[in-house]
């Protein structure tokens, strides 16, 4: 089989998967309990947060577990702004997990302003110049988008953001462990990652929270996560998920030239065989390729690969039930003769130059059989 869709998830790294295990096996004590049973969770612990900080640029005590993107997103948004009479801005080419958090806060009545994105996916720092006001309270833009890979102007939205008084948070699922990511350089206030996108396990990531924000706890109970996240610390996937994080960014540029190679392989095969495809976004995370090919459509693709055993994603992996063109596909006004032809492969770890080959041979073959 060809597993290609490492942008929705990827295999866990063996190395991390080793570290949870003595932390699930043997040292299971509750890290928050004072014995010394629990010394060696603690100290994992500890060290998890600090290598991950390291990674990001950020302090140790800015970095919050939470169970992974998603719960980093709605605590970033509902945390700053349910109960807020300020406003806020995000644009049209989020994640759900962003723009469905906004839709809560907008029913506890904020406001909320969607930006638009260009024909390559891209938010451009123009149009929130045009719409921030000194109202605006807090900008949610992506790092990098889910189902193109391009890859958002953080530094200087965030500096938009800053000059008008407003905090700017980041979901930086897809670009954590594969870009790099300094919390500092870019200026950022807030930022959402997830373990499972860099190798890590399912169920883990962090919220980055820069020292002195303001925000609500996400969860009421124990002190843990300095008393805004309640609730036994995972520390077998929390120490995963650093191994995978660390390991990730040791290999990253090894990574991506490796990536490229295999996004040139597939499209350059593609053009051989004559498909007449678009390449979408703005080729920002290595090894995201989203393609709208034209005439076809997105779902026999997928079904006619899985049987194959070519395993890639139409638009929105993570939201496979809704078969209609995807708002980021819509945002981006891709041609409607290519866009109901979107896939999306993207390329990890696992994947080899025979892969790619592979992949766009056997969209070729389907291709040709339907003419
Ligand atoms: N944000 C983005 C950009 C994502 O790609 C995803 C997952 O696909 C999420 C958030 C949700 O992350 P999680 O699966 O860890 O909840």
């Amino acid at each position: 089989m060809i597993y290609a869709d490492n942008a929705a998830t990827t295999p866990l790294d063996r190395d991390a998967f080793e570290a949870m295990c003595p932390f699930l096996l043997e040292n299971y004590g509750n890290a928050s309990q004072p014995y010394s049973f629990s010394v060696a969770g603690k100290k994992a612990l500890k060290q998890a947060r600090k290598t991950i900080a390291h990674r990001i640029g950020a302090l140790p005590e800015e970095i919050y577990f939470t169970s992974g993107g998603t719960e980093s997103d709605n605590w970033a948004i509902k945390g700053i702004m349910a109960g807020s009479h300020g406003s806020m801005i995000t644009s049209q080419i989020e994640h759900h997990a962003v723009l469905h958090a906004c839709n809560a806060v907008e029913r506890l009545g904020v406001r909320v302003e969607y930006l638009p994105a260009d024909r390559n996916c891209v938010v451009q720092p123009e149009a929130l110049k045009e719409r921030i006001t000194q109202n605006t309270r807090l900008v949610s833009v992506m790092m990098a988008n889910n189902e193109v890979g391009s890859v958002q102007p953080i530094a200087e939205l965030s500096r938009i953001a800053h000059e008008n008084g407003a905090l700017f948070h980041t979901d930086a699922v897809q670009a954590v462990g594969h870009m790099e990511t300094d919390v500092n350089c870019l200026e950022i206030d807030m930022l959402s990652a997830s373990a499972h996108k860099f190798n890590g396990p399912k169920g883990i990531g962090f919220l980055y929270i820069r020292k002195g924000t303001a925000i609500q706890p996400y969860a009421d109970g124990g002190a843990q996560e300095a008393g805004l996240r309640a609730g036994t610390e995972n520390v077998a996937s929390i120490v995963a998920m650093a191994v995978a994080l660390e390991k990730n960014c040791e290999h990253m540029q090894e990574n991506q030239i490796r990536l490229r190679k295999l996004e040139q392989i597939m499209e350059d095969r593609l053009r051989a065989e004559n498909i007449d495809f678009i390449r979408n976004g703005n080729r920002g995370i290595p090894g995201n390729i989203s393609l709208s090919i034209r005439g076809a459509e997105g779902e026999m693709l997928l079904h006619r690969l899985d049987l194959k055993k070519i395993y890639v994603s139409t638009g929105s992996a993570c939201d496979s039930k809704n078969t209609e063109i995807s708002h980021v596909i819509k945002a981006m006004k891709v041609p409607d003769e290519y866009a109901e032809g979107t896939i999306r492969v993207s390329f990890g770890a696992g994947n080899t130059e025979e892969d790619a080959a592979d992949i766009a041979r056997a969209l070729a073959e389907i291709m040709n059989g339907m003419k």
